[in-house]
């Protein structure tokens, strides 16, 4: 069931201090946005190393720096963790002890049923976990590859359970809304479903194609990356995504993309017979319908 969501939080600072834990690509991105929009009177950036840490700073991405998640969080209001999934847990048993009673925490995670097990069990009493991810992202990583504009135009995709704080709910809605993205609000199963088959299916079948190319002989591999505009290069495009994440999305949404690649096994099978026996039947029919999903795409403004 989804279900889109409109705020009705009106004023331009919607928090105090936010804290955000990891400033990569997506944690950058959002530090642009608040303060585009003024969203928070405090930022305060808590990454994992000094490095990041330091061309955080170099950006102006904060107010406040520190590679201790604790001190970060401690008497925010938002919590938002943009690290890989990884990280979770031990991100979540850093920062319980130094949260406020109301403080919201929320994540940006590319899998959304681990989230309750690995931040949520860990949070104290009083603490309003707000689930989200944004379907946004490019196959870059790190602070200097956030831009504001990420998440316009696109799908943020909440899951809270329904016995969360609503006011909590709204306000990370409004976040969202403000970074220009459209807002839907979902079961966490049902989500990682949806992924499985629109996100984490596309990038294994990437991965395979081009680790494929990768291991052909020598002359035959020179040939692919100069011919490569054929197709090959959306594959590898796809295929130069950031590994830890995609690693950590795969051991996180297990059941689900293993389902989905099983009856896409199906589907492949089907088509591999359809070449050998010659039934120009089948193959036309199945890339006139999938012609038809691109078309889609493009009509929902998500190409
Ligand atoms: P990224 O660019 O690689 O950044 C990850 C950040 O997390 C870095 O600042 C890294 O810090 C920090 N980090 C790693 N381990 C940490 C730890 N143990 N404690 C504190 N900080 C730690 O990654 P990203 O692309 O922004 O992805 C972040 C999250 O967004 C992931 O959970 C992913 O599933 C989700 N997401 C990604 C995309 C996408 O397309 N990239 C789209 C939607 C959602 P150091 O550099 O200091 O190690």
């Amino acid at each position: 069931m989804a279900a889109k969501k409109k705020s009705q939080i009106k004023s331009a600072t919607l928090f105090g201090r936010v804290a955000l834990i990891g400033i990569g690509l997506i944690g950058s991105s959002l530090a642009r946005v608040v303060r585009r929009e003024g969203l928070a009177r405090h930022v305060a950036i808590a990454t994992r190393r000094q490095k990041t840490l330091a061309a955080a700073k170099r950006l102006k991405l904060g107010d406040s720096y520190t590679t201790d998640p604790a001190r970060a969080a401690k008497d925010a209001e938002l919590v938002m963790i943009c690290t890989p999934m990884s990280a979770y847990a031990e991100v979540a048993r850093a920062i319980a002890p130094a949260l406020k009673a109301g403080a919201i925490v929320s994540d940006v995670g590319s899998v959304k049923t681990p989230v309750a097990r690995d931040i949520g069990a860990l949070l104290p009493q009083g603490v309003h976990l707000v689930p989200g991810h944004p379907i946004a992202g490019t196959e870059h990583s790190g602070p200097e590859a956030g831009f504001a504009e990420l998440f316009r135009g696109r799908w943020c995709i909440l899951t809270p359970d329904a016995r969360t704080d609503r006011s909590a709910v709204a306000k990370v809605t409004e976040l969202w809304r403000r970074a220009g993205s459209r807002i839907a609000t979902m079961d966490a199963a049902h989500h990682d479903r949806v992924l499985a088959i629109t996100s984490h299916l596309p990038h294994l079948i990437a991965y395979t194609i081009v680790d494929t190319a990768a291991q052909l002989e020598k002359d035959l591999q020179g040939e692919v990356i100069k011919f490569s505009a054929s197709g090959f290069r959306d594959f590898t495009r796809i295929a130069a995504s950031d590994p830890v994440m995609w690693r950590d999305i795969f051991l996180a949404n297990r059941e689900a993309v293993l389902d989905i690649l099983q009856r896409f096994s199906e589907d492949l099978t089907a088509l591999q017979r359809a070449i050998r026996r010659g039934d120009g039947a089948m193959l036309q029919g199945t890339f006139t319908r999938t012609r038809a999903i691109r078309k889609g795409v493009i009509d929902a403004k998500q190409a």
